[in-house]
């Protein structure tokens, strides 16, 4: 059976191995009987239909680049996330499913507004590793960051921080997840080490309550010694 999976920006927003997610989302999918098809999706193309979508981090600089197609493409990714479709953004692909970013220089970027959320520059970059609960398990990942991420109280955040700074370095709340969206600041990639949150992500793409087992224990082992090593 194929599944399709759209990369969005592969060129701009592509930091610490982040599409390495995908990598990970295909052979875990492979591994279950499943093709995948990866379609990249740049500026000035349009969203297609999907089973995951996937936006990975950038720098401010980047971010600024896409500016103006990311709010091309606002009303497309605001119907699909609030449609349920399954989406994984990281870090500043994350950011930008907010209503806005004001960067540390001051400087204002409008956002997608798809989700109720803002962000703000700090001096502070937000670096390292960090180590959060979820309803999926605890996650480990690869933090940094300057943007501040507040939450309305009208969606969740994806975690709870055990260490490092998550959203804001302030309210201990990582992420986001509203409906089928997840946003989250930790690199790595993050799924890879994640094995319970990358098959929530393929349950939640294909539709299913389960999925057949396969053969973590390297990754259950990988995951376990990153957690002991930095919590
Ligand atoms: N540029 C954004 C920030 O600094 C996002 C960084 C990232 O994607 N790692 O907050």
């Amino acid at each position: 059976m194929a599944v399709k999976i759209v990369h969005l920006y592969p060129d701009e927003l592509n930091l610490y191995g982040d599409s390495g997610n995908i990598a990970c989302i295909v052979k875990r999918l492979y591994l279950r009987g499943y093709n995948a098809e990866v379609v990249n999706v740049g500026v000035g193309e349009n969203i297609p239909s999907f089973d995951l979508l996937f936006i990975g981090g950038g720098q401010d600089r980047e971010m600024m680049a896409i500016n103006k197609d990311i709010k091309r493409k606002a009303e497309a990714l605001s119907y699909y996330i609030h449609k349920g479709n399954t989406i994984l953004a990281i870090c500043g692909g994350y950011q930008l499913l907010g209503e806005y970013y004001k960067m540390s220089n001051g400087s204002v970027m409008e956002l997608t507004g798809a989700l109720p959320f803002f962000t703000e520059g700090s001096r502070h970059r937000m670096i390292g590793n960090t180590v959060f609960s979820t309803p999926f398990g605890n996650v480990v990942g690869f933090e940094n960051h300057s943007g501040k991420t507040y939450l309305s109280k009208d969606i969740a955040p994806l975690g709870r921080i055990i260490k490092g700074f998550g959203n804001n370095a302030e309210d201990k709340t990582e992420g986001v997840i509203f409906k089928n969206t997840f946003g989250t600041y930790a690199h790595g990639p993050v799924l890879p080490k994640n094995p319970s949150l990358a098959d929530e992500i393929i349950k939640r793409m294909l539709g299913v309550d389960s999925l057949i087992n396969i053969d973590d224990e390297l990754e259950n082992k990988c995951h376990r010694q990153l957690i002991l090593r930095y919590t």
